[in-house]
């Protein structure tokens, strides 16, 4: 129960891996020191990004420093087949490896980025040409839309599927989860504590592993991080009535705030890419200053600026997010901010 095989990769692995993410706000140092402590500590998965900035080569200077070798997958904003090829062979330096077990689309979020990373010249396409050049193992796709991850299921691609699941965001376990199960492919959970929104470890680790047959990943930049996951994950994780009352005491505080990411709310006439203008304020804190210069981020306001307050997202939204009022606001305190 506490390991999990990753579907047809055949890759068996501890359920609670390590996400990347945070180590790039930290010093070199202490992102070092927390990548050796993990794998001291038993992780054996590892999940990075290139665009998570330095975070794919604090992890290959802390795994030359150790024997430990932990399943590694990383991950692309490539779209077309040349330019994810550009990566994977920046992926394979900075993580100092001779492969990758699994190389990642990142955020294929739009029906439009999913037909370019399926096209003939496609990502896919460069994923699948390094994967026969013995540069990577294995082919996933990450999103935060269940449709296309749904789609991309149904068309037999990928070996792995990156999905948000928390006690906030709980729709993959109706319609990918199960999906992904009978297709035997393996299920990488992102966000069991919503990117950060949940402050309450214990019960939303324990809600996400009780699901079986996933991976799921916490993002870590410290030991104490490490050892209250890993303590989490060693224990029963049966919920107990405190984490109950816990999880409905958040669910209820967030549930006209938090957007869960299912795009029910588009299209927006100004063409605003509306979850992440709301999820903005907790992506930078995960990302810390670095995420500044990802161009998804920057990206994100000069569209959020143009929203006219029309309301016809808010009429589509199932969970009754006042959308305009949550932008005007996320637009205001980006104004505050030094970028
Ligand atoms: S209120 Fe703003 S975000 Fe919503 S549909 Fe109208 S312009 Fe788009
Ligand atoms: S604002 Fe509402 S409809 Fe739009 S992505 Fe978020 S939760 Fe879904």
């Amino acid at each position: 129960m506490k390991q999990v095989i990753l579907g047809k990769t055949g890759i068996e692995v501890k359920r609670l891996g390590f996400g990347g993410i945070p180590i790039q706000r930290v010093s070199e140092e202490q992102a070092i020191d927390a990548v050796l402590y993990a794998v001291e500590k038993g992780m054996d998965f590892i999940d990075t990004s290139r665009m998570y900035t330095t975070s794919e080569t604090r992890i290959g200077k802390a795994l030359s420093q150790t024997a430990k070798k932990p399943v590694i997958a990383t991950k692309s904003f490539g779209r077309t087949a040349d330019d994810i090829r550009k990566d994977v062979e920046i992926s394979l330096r900075e993580l100092q490896r001779d492969v990758i077990d699994i190389y990642q689309c990142h955020s294929i979020n739009t029906v439009e980025d999913y037909r370019k990373i399926t096209a003939k010249d496609g990502a896919y396409a460069g994923l699948v040409k390094a994967r026969e050049e013995g540069l990577i193992r294995h082919i996933g796709i990450t999103s935060h839309s269940l449709d296309i991850l749904a789609t991309a299921l149904d068309d037999d691609l990928f070996e792995t599927i990156m999905v948000c699941f928390s006690f906030l965001e709980p729709a993959a376990k109706e319609k990918v989860i199960p999906k992904a199960l009978a297709k035997n492919v393996g299920i990488l959970v992102m966000k069991p504590l919503s990117g950060g929104v949940i402050e309450a470890p214990e019960p939303a680790l324990k809600w996400a592993l009780g699901y079986p047959e996933t991976l799921v990943l916490a993002g870590v930049e410290s030991r104490d991080l490490i050892d209250q996951n890993w303590s989490i994950f060693q224990g029963n994780w049966e919920l107990t009535e405190s984490d109950r009352e816990a999880i409905k005491a958040i669910s209820l505080q967030y549930d006209k705030k938090f957007c869960r990411r299912c795009d029910y709310c588009l299209p927006c006439p100004s063409e605003i890419p509306i979850q992440f203008v709301l999820g903005a304020r907790t992506f930078l804190k995960r990302m810390g200053p670095g995420g500044l210069k990802v161009p998804i981020f920057t990206s994100l306001w000069d569209k959020a600026e143009n929203c006219t307050e029309c309301g016809q997202c808010a009429t589509r939204c199932p969970y009754g997010l006042p959308i305009p009022e949550l932008i005007k606001a996320n637009v205001e305190w980006r104004k505050g901010l030094d970028i």
